[in-house]
């Protein structure tokens, strides 16, 4: 009999994003014998979600999100999400250290640079809870170094745009973490997908739309894939199907049809940026400013002025502002959301509408505005800002996943979700946040549900502990350990410490 961790299987990754990306790489170290097929709709790699015009590319370390510190009810400032995104964004730039060392891809700059991260408040009440969550982080190692300011000089240095022309009276704060990092996740996404490709039983498909799927009596998967360019339609049969589709994975998990699927449904919101145009001023920047989401505003909507570093190239953007789009995808279809709507995701999805009306007059205030309201609302940020230095660009297409709830009917969730089949034979990604960050961590994730045997047994084990030598070792009472494991990848992705 073979052993679980050797044996070999058929594995289809479902579009070519970073997740597809990630996970393909760890399997085939975990498991070189697998074969592994990749379908991708589009003609390129990594063109909705994962490019870097189409996501903020925040490192996201928790460094400077303020909502990954909520207020507590006694007026504390809770930390615990903070540190397993921080924890888990450590376990990702291990697992692009270990490539990097094995010698898949020279070049970490062209994925992974640092521009430190900053959150800026203004208002007594901002400043006070800034304050709270600069204290109770701090004195956690993984935020240890972390600065704290209310001198508006020490501002000035850190961030000029922001501080030049702002109210001498108003009262306001920042902190900073100088190794917060940049990342170009398409680009990672390719130089992931090119390492993957060059071992053998490896097939990439572009242009081939996953059209529909079905479990067989054998307990494999057939999938219709239609291939656009010749327009020929194919059947394919898989072990195990990972639904890695972005936007387009709820479609896809409907047809699925298995138990742990139904009941869910998915709410479009687009993205826009500001893309400054005048050279001048994108040079006076080089930090990302995270502020504080206004009241009413989902949490993906905090404002940020961010130093991008896209191909070697500087960039500066301000957003994101809401669009409303009935699109699953940037390059999907008008019909996507109606043709989600299925008799049981019905109630689920009315009474996450009902439950979340700030929600909806959030869009409808965003759908609304003007390029002069953008530019307003960028002045809050950057006071002297001038309107022609600025042109609205689309980012990506996030699908908020909704969920069947007991009491509720329906609730709207913001974080991401695995959803599998019991047996472990298919698994989909559903939601957009903290995303690609955290790639490693929930694709791990996702082989501790699915490949619960391999993941057991000693050659898996082994090999882990080769890629993440800290994976399954909880931070507590390894700190030591763990600051001098970032210390390392730090130096290997040539990042600051
Ligand atoms: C505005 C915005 C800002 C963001 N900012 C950040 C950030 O700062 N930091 C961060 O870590 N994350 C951020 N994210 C989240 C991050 O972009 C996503 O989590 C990540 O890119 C998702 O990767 P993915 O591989 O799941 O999806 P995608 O990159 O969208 O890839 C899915 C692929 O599947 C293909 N596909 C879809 N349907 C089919 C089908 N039927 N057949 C074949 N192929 C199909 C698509 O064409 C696409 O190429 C942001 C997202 C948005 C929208």
């Amino acid at each position: 009999m073979i052993n679980p961790e050797n044996q070999p299987k058929h594995i289809i990754l479902i579009g070519a994003g970073i997740m597809s990306a990630t996970l393909g790489v760890l399997l085939k170290e975990l498991n070189p014998h697998y074969r592994i097929s990749i379908y991708e709709r589009l003609d390129q790699i990594a063109a909705e979600s994962s490019d870097a015009w189409n996501n903020a590319g925040t490192g996201h370390s928790a460094f400077c999100e303020l909502n990954y510190t909520p207020e507590t009810e006694t007026g504390g400032v809770d930390i615990k999400k903070a540190v397993k995104i921080a924890s888990s964004f450590e376990i990702s730039k291990a697992f692009w250290a270990y490539l990097v060392k094995a010698g898949y891809f020279a070049n970490p700059e062209a994925f992974i640079n640092n521009i430190p991260h900053i959150s800026f408040v203004w208002g007594e009440k901002n400043v006070a809870f800034l304050k709270a969550r600069f204290e109770a982080l701090v004195a956690h190692p993984l935020f240890r170094g972390m600065e704290y300011s209310e001198d508006r000089e020490a501002l000035n240095t850190w961030m000029p745009l922001v501080m030049h022309g702002r109210d001498p009276q108003e009262k306001v704060a920042a902190t900073k973490v100088d190794i917060g990092t940049d990342i170009n996740f398409g680009n990672l996404a390719r130089v992931l997908f090119q390492h993957l490709c060059s071992l053998p039983r490896v097939e990439m498909h572009l242009m081939h739309e996953v059209r529909d799927l079905k479990k067989q009596e054998d307990g494999q998967w057939k999938l219709n894939v239609k291939n656009l360019l010749s327009k020929e339609n194919n059947k394919v049969t898989a072990d195990f199907v990972f639904i890695g589709a972005g936007g387009g994975a709820l479609p896809l998990l409907e047809k699925s049809d298995i138990e742990e699927g139904r009941g869910y449904g998915g709410f479009p919101v687009s993205g826009q940026w500001l893309v400054c145009n005048n050279e001048e001023v994108i040079q006076q920047h080089n930090v990302k400013v995270y502020g504080k989401a206004s009241v009413g505003a989902p949490p993906m909507s905090v404002p940020h002025l961010d130093t991008r570093l896209i191909d070697g190239k500087k960039a500066l953007l301000f957003g994101p502002f809401a669009g409303f789009s009935t699109k699953f995808l940037k390059n999907g279809s008008f019909f996507d959301l109606p043709l989600s709507i299925e008799l049981d995701n019905i109630i689920p999805m009315l009474s996450a509408g009902w439950h979340n009306l700030s929600l909806t007059r959030y869009l409808i205030q965003q759908a609304t505005l003007s390029h002069e309201d953008r530019v307003e609302a960028l002045r809050e940020y950057f006071p002297a800002a001038q309107s022609e230095d600025w042109e609205l660009a689309i980012a990506g297409q996030r699908v908020q996943v909704i969920k069947k709830d007991e009491e509720e009917g329906g609730v709207l969730e913001f974080g991401t979700e695995i959803i599998h089949a019991a047996d472990g034979s298919i698994a989909a990604l559903l939601g957009a946040s903290p995303g690609a960050s955290t790639s490693v961590a929930i694709m791990l994730e996702l082989l501790e549900k699915c490949f619960p045997a391999e993941m057991q047994s000693k050659g898996w084990k082994k090999k882990l502990k080769q890629i993440i030598p800290l994976y399954t070792k909880p931070f507590k009472g390894k700190e030591k350990e763990w600051l001098d494991w970032r210390r390392y990848n730090n130096g290997v992705l040539h990042l600051s410490d």
